[in-house]
């Protein structure tokens, strides 16, 4: 009995000073709020040399009945204690362990694993702090892919994502392990630069530059992305974390617009980023307030030297900005939702100018442009349907150009709406075309009557051979396959030559005849010098 009696006590007192680790831990892990933990970590420290006492008298006397109960109830509260503080350390550490992901989780980008807009801003505050104590300085880049919208667009959105998720690992391995790389949302990106001035953000950002110049393999997609990079320094351009990154994004917007690669922040800039940030809210307002104007641009039959139709271009003619140009104005209406209202203005106006032209019996194809926006949209093509036909307009008088990107996305709306607006007379023109990624055999699925090559060709196909052999094969491949061609940005005289050898349709440009309003053309069709016949 008193070898028994010995052990459960010896036991129990092993037991506790085995909970005594995990206490420890659990202190530790708690900190201030450990209190309780504290106190049995003090208790269990004073029982173990009780219970080796209360073992060592056993040994001196006749161990009694009372000895083994007693024996028992050490034994039976150590295994407690050693559960209740093992147990307990275990779900500490498995609840530290969840607030360590849920703290990754709102600090990083899901997609790409980089820090995000949050961990970002905690950085630069942090910078800031210590830089200016030490008096040097720091470096911020805002960055934005080029052409990811299209890549978007066109491609879906999976294929999107995959091209952020390398593009990701492509920057962090241009920088060094200290700097960091965030994703602040869409194809925007930031890097920040501690202990890095002008000089060194300027190399950052070639190298930089230098890797996105090779093509991701997305899908068995090559794709080229292009990327402008916004550059602030501190404390040059500002002393905190909300300027630093806002005037970064302006310097990226110019890098971007004047396809620079980079641009260093400049005070003159600022003027221009307002400008766009309030264009955001006017552009409601002149749709309201009915500021906006078509112009029409003639489209002519280069066989037959006719005007076969025109192309109708919104122009925004702004009190203190001037005219703005339809690529600032049309991607903002995209973004702020108010581009179908757009169109929807724009064919109206066109169903009364054609109204006015048949009063005076002219016919001409009136062609106006569509965003991909208004082609998703599933009762686009019924609404435009219902409108002609109350307009009493001949449906075959309109042509609905489409960006080769838009036509591409993969959904099946957008196909849908092409078709009815085919099947109710409307003729579809492919615009842009060369500028994206779509193959011709691609787009023979596609109820398109027209093919109209981008104007970059055009433009250049006197000087550049490759874009000379682009402009014959297109329009060989689209006259095999039924379709007729338009060339659009044809600014000379001898460009009008070529194509004409070349057997291209229609020709449309400045050299004919640049954007007009409706009582310009008027003039300019009725003008005996215009070489072009009225229609
Ligand atoms: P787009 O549909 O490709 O229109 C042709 C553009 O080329 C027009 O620019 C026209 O002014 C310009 N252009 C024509 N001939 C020449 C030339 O010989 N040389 C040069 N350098 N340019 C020439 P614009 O009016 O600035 O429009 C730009 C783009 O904005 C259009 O490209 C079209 O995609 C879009 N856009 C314009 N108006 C609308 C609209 O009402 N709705 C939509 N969704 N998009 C519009
Ligand atoms: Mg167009
Ligand atoms: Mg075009």
């Amino acid at each position: 009995m008193m070898w028994i009696t010995l052990w459960l006590v010896l036991s129990a007192a092993v037991l506790l000073a085995l909970s005594l680790l995990p206490t420890r831990k659990i202190i530790r892990v708690q900190e201030q709020q450990g209190w309780g933990w504290r106190i049995l970590y003090v208790l269990v420290l004073f029982f173990i040399p009780a219970y080796l006492l209360y073992a060592w008298l056993l040994t001196t006397r006749i161990v009694e009945s009372t000895d083994i109960i007693v024996a028992f109830i050490f034994f039976g509260g150590s295994v407690f204690v050693n559960l209740v503080t093992r147990l307990s350390l275990i779900s500490i550490q498995h609840i530290q362990h969840i607030a360590a992901l849920e703290r990754h989780h709102a600090l990083h980008d899901d997609l790409t694993n980089l820090p995000n807009r949050s961990l970002l801003y905690e950085r630069i505050e942090q910078l800031v702090v210590t830089t200016k104590r030490s008096e040097r300085e720091f470096s911020v880049l805002i960055m934005d892919l080029d052409q990811f919208k299209e890549i978007n667009d066109t491609l879906g959105h999976l294929c999107g994502d995959r091209l952020l998720q390398q593009v990701a690992p492509c920057l962090r391995q241009a920088v060094r392990e200290s700097d960091t790389v965030a994703r602040l949302g869409g194809d925007e990106f930031a890097v920040l630069l501690p202990d890095t001035g002008i000089q060194g953000a300027i190399n950052l950002s070639q190298k930089i530059l230098e890797a996105m110049d090779s093509p991701f393999v997305v899908e068995g997609h090559h794709l080229k992305v292009g990327i402008s990079i916004g550059i602030t320094v501190f404390p040059q351009h500002g002393l905190d974390c909300e300027t630093l990154l806002q005037r970064a994004d302006v310097a990226m917007y110019v890098a971007k617009r004047g396809n620079l690669g980079y641009s260093i922040y400049n005070a003159e800039h600022d003027q221009y980023t307002l400008n766009r940030l309030t264009l955001f809210g006017n552009l409601h307002q002149a749709m309201q307030a009915q500021q906006l104007e078509l112009y029409y641009q003639p489209i002519v039959d280069i066989q037959t030297q006719r005007v076969w139709g025109v192309e109708a271009l919104t122009r925004w003619p702004h009190a203190e900005l001037g005219f703005i140009a339809p690529v600032d104005f049309i991607p903002l209406a995209e973004q702020s939702g108010n581009i179908r209202y757009l169109t929807q203005w724009v064919i109206n106006t066109a169903i009364q100018q054609i109204q006015q032209w048949r009063q005076r019996n002219i016919s001409m194809q009136v062609s106006i442009n569509l965003s991909v926006k208004d082609i998703q949209d599933e009762q686009f093509a019924s609404q435009i349907i219902a409108t002609l036909r109350e307009a009493d307009i001949d449906t075959s008088l309109l042509t609905f150009e489409i960006t080769e990107g838009s036509m591409m996305t993969d959904s099946e709306r957008a196909h849908k709406t092409i078709k009815e607006l085919h099947d109710s007379g409307i003729s579809i023109a492919i615009d842009d075309f060369g500028t994206g990624f779509s193959s011709l055999s691609y787009l023979k699925q596609l109820p398109t009557q027209h093919i109209k090559i981008d104007k970059s060709f055009i433009m250049d196909m006197l000087e550049d051979d490759n874009d000379a052999i682009i402009v014959r094969s297109t329009i060989d491949l689209a006259h095999n396959m039924g379709r007729k061609v338009i060339a659009e940005g044809v600014n000379q005289q001898d460009i009008l030559d070529l194509l004409e050898i070349l057997r291209c349709n229609y020709a449309q440009g400045f050299h004919i005849c640049p954007p007009l309003p409706a009582h310009k053309l008027n003039d300019w069709l009725a003008d005996p010098k215009t070489l072009w016949k009225s229609a």
